[in-house]
């Protein structure tokens, strides 16, 4: 049985399959255990990734209706800016969240989604430091996280260009982040959605993580639609056991349940 801890619906701006078609999609693939974790991203402009948090109650509710006997979870995907906290806090206050993603999708304001205007005379090193130093930030100054997602995200639309991020690219950045994460309890998740034979962050990053001490990991396929769920999860679960993860961190009520890999 396999745990998604980072899915999409139609709920979220740029969701492409519902709710309930997700589900099923997830179910067919062999997850048991599941939480939506929808956007809430005040800082991108447009209000696309501000999740109209009523839909998405009751939405989810309707799911849970349908698919009774499926451990069916509720979260957030919380898209850190220093300055959106309040917001950001106001929001998961709303509704009655098992879980708390926090994720970096702007760096000094700009998505690295938009490739040409992030990386306009950008090196690979600043444009890895700047990010890493944006989720620096938001690990040590968000009050109240479950986990970390897909660290790496800088590099995941760059294609050739700029292969996946390494610990190698800021190794001292990295150590603080990961040690942020331990120290506080926190999880990292693997996130499967670039899978190719590892996700984001990386098999090398997950090394030192347990190097550090880190013990919570969360797996998330971050997909967005019905044919990428539980995209690599079996290499995934295998890649995290050879490393000497023997369990991955869920929640519930925002409570930390451990589920054996
Ligand atoms: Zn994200
Ligand atoms: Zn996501």
């Amino acid at each position: 049985m396999f745990c998604d801890y980072h899915i999409h619906s139609t709920c979220s701006g740029d969701g492409l399959s519902a709710m309930q078609e997700q589900i099923q999609a997830s179910l067919d693939k062999g997850v048991g255990k599941l939480c939506f974790t929808e956007h809430v991203d005040i800082g991108i402009v447009g209000d696309k990734f501000d999740t109209d948090l009523d839909l998405y109650a009751r939405t989810f509710e309707e799911a849970k209706r349908a698919f009774p006997k499926l451990p069916l979870f509720m979260g957030l995907e919380l898209g850190y800016v220093r300055k959106d906290v309040p917001g950001l806090q106001a929001r998961c206050a709303r509704l009655p969240l098992d879980f708390h993603l926090l994720s970096i999708h702007l760096v000094n304001g700009i998505d690295p989604f938009d490739v040409d205007i992030f990386f306009n005379n950008k090196s690979r090193e600043q444009a890895a430091v700047e990010y890493l130093q944006a989720v620096l930030e938001s690990v040590r100054e968000y009050p109240d996280y479950d986990a970390v997602a897909h660290i790496g995200y800088v590099f995941k639309f760059t294609g050739d260009r700029f292969p996946p991020l390494r610990y190698e690219d800021a190794p001292e950045l990295m150590d603080e982040i990961l040690k942020t994460i331990i120290q506080r309890g926190k999880a990292l998740e693997l996130n499967t959605s670039r899978w190719n034979g590892q996700g984001m962050p990386g098999q090398d990053v997950f090394r030192r993580y347990k190097e550090l001490g880190g013990e919570l990991v969360t797996l998330g396929s971050d997909s967005h639609r019905i044919n990428t769920v539980a995209n690599g999860f079996a290499q995934a679960t295998e890649l995290l056991k050879s490393l000497g993860f023997g369990y991955l961190a869920t929640y519930e009520k925002r409570r930390l349940v451990m589920e054996k890999l």
